[in-house]
């Protein structure tokens, strides 16, 4: 779970970091543990990595020790390698091509072993993540320059990896053969490009989308123009579909479709095939919004914003010392007590995962005077832990591989819960015509799994 982004201006006088921090900023959501910016004037090469929000850790000042027309960006949630400032993105490191800077969104399955002969073979690494291996690999490369060292060292891995790589003068994205995760490229109001995880932080920079970057392609921008090579073998697309689902910011689009859209498309489906008799739906902000429209405009139930976000939820609060019952879902979600008070309610969340937030929101629906709560939820239940770059628990972390769906139901104290079916799910999502990962619903992962632990 990360953003990346990067710039490259037409003129020398872009503020590229400034613009990298902007799209950081509108690809929060995609991480929160840390961010950083790596930016170049064309000679030299700035760095400013650390812990925190993008808002919190780049000040003014950190940004003006950042000049440059090119800047890439990263912000994560750690999938791999502990979250801690010696992990946090871009990496840099020093070798034949002058200092050369990565940032990845995504998770690799076979760097075990990679990792392991490396470290036999004597090279020290700096960081836990899965990302500074590609790094080693691209500066042991002796294939010529740096798309070839890059080409070189991405055919030895396997797995996600939507990344950003950049020298003092050359910037190359690239998406991996089954495109799990995305990248697209928009041009700056300057004429200069753009690569970024989601569209909605071309918006804010007042950059237009182009394409996306294709599964398996390579975009090199240097001082010469746009080259597109595809060096990998190729494979079948396997779009993350939970992207769709939960991951990706409703404003942008995604593998060519609107998140907002699809995701109403998904309560549509979830209203044919799970209905009910009700007075009001009620989403779960905010990621369940969309889906909720789409359940009350095809079965005509209204929509009411019967639960408030508190949207300034940190990482952690102080809590008093009598503790609170529920506070971690408390401090987030609060109740319009006159929406649910004598209703028949039909909340409407995108998954449940755990099963904690659910219970919890039934909970409080409850005592805000629902007389039924009836949960409905916009995908199937999710059983496998995803090795491809969503922040997923263990198998046993799963409520639905620990429960039925009817013990699911007690165990929250719903009325009544139902999830959107596979096969629905997958008719919506499938209009266009391409395969997505599936693997946390159907544990069948679209490649052998090298590494012992996710
Ligand atoms: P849980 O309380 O564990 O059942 O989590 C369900 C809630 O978390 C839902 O409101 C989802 O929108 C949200 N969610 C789903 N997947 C994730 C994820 N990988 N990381 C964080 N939150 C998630």
């Amino acid at each position: 779970m990360c953003g990346v982004i990067g710039v490259r201006g037409a003129s020398r006088n872009t503020e590229a970091s400034i613009l990298a921090y902007l799209g950081s900023y509108a690809q929060q959501h995609r991480g929160q543990e840390s961010a950083g910016i790596v930016s170049s004037n064309g000679e030299q090469v700035y760095e400013e990595v650390g812990m925190g929000r993008v808002n919190d850790f780049f000040t003014k000042e950190r940004l003006a020790r950042l000049p440059g027309h090119l800047a890439i960006g990263h912000n994560r949630y750690a999938t791999t390698g502990a979250s801690e400032e010696k992990n946090a993105q871009p990496l840099l490191i020093d070798c034949m091509h002058g200092r050369v800077a990565l940032a990845h969104n995504g998770n690799l399955v076979n760097t075990e072993q990679i990792r392991d002969e490396l470290v036999r073979s004597g090279v020290l690494f700096k960081t836990t993540t899965d990302t500074e291996i590609i790094l080693q690999l691209m500066a042991r490369s002796c294939a010529g320059d740096l798309t070839s060292c890059l080409t070189d060292a991405l055919k030895q891995v396997e797995g996600a990896y939507s990344l950003i790589v950049m020298s003092a003068r050359e910037m190359i994205a690239v998406r991996d053969p089954r495109g799990f995760r995305p990248l697209c490229l928009g041009r700056l109001p300057d004429g200069g490009h753009v690569f970024v995880s989601e569209t909605c932080a071309l918006d804010l920079i007042e950059a237009e989308y182009v394409r996306d970057i294709l599964p398996g392609e390579m975009v090199s921008l240097r001082v010469d123009g746009i080259q597109s090579f595809f060096p990998f073998e190729t494979q079948t697309h396997r779009p993350c579909l939970f992207e769709l689902i939960y991951f990706s910011r409703p404003d942008s689009m995604v593998f060519n479709h609107s998140v907002y859209v699809i995701r109403k498309a998904f309560g549509r489906q979830l209203a044919r095939e799970a209905p009910v008799f009700a007075d009001v739906v009620v989403p779960v902000p905010d990621s369940g919004v969309p889906a909720a429209l789409g359940y009350s405009e095809e079965s005509g139930i209204p929509f009411e914003l019967g639960l408030t976000r508190n949207h300034y939820v940190g990482r952690t609060f102080i809590e008093p010392v009598q503790t609170i019952r529920h506070f971690g879902v408390k401090v987030k979600h609060n109740p319009v007590r006159s929406v649910f008070a004598g209703k028949r309610v039909v909340v409407v969340d995108d998954s449940i995962v755990r099963g904690t937030t659910s219970k919890k929101l039934v909970e409080m629906a409850r005592r805000a005077g629902a007389r039924e709560v009836h949960m409905r939820i916009s995908s199937p239940p999710p059983r496998e832990p995803c090795l491809y770059g969503i922040d997923t628990p263990t198998r046993e972390g799963y409520i639905a591989n620990r429960f039925t769906i009817e013990e699911i139901r007690r165990y929250i104290d719903a009325d009544s819960l139902q999830y959107l079916s596979y096969d629905g799910m997958l008719a919506i999502a499938q209009s266009t015509p391409q395969t997505y990962c599936t693997t946390c619903w159907t544990g069948k992962h679209p490649m052998p799994i090298h590494n012992l632990s996710p």
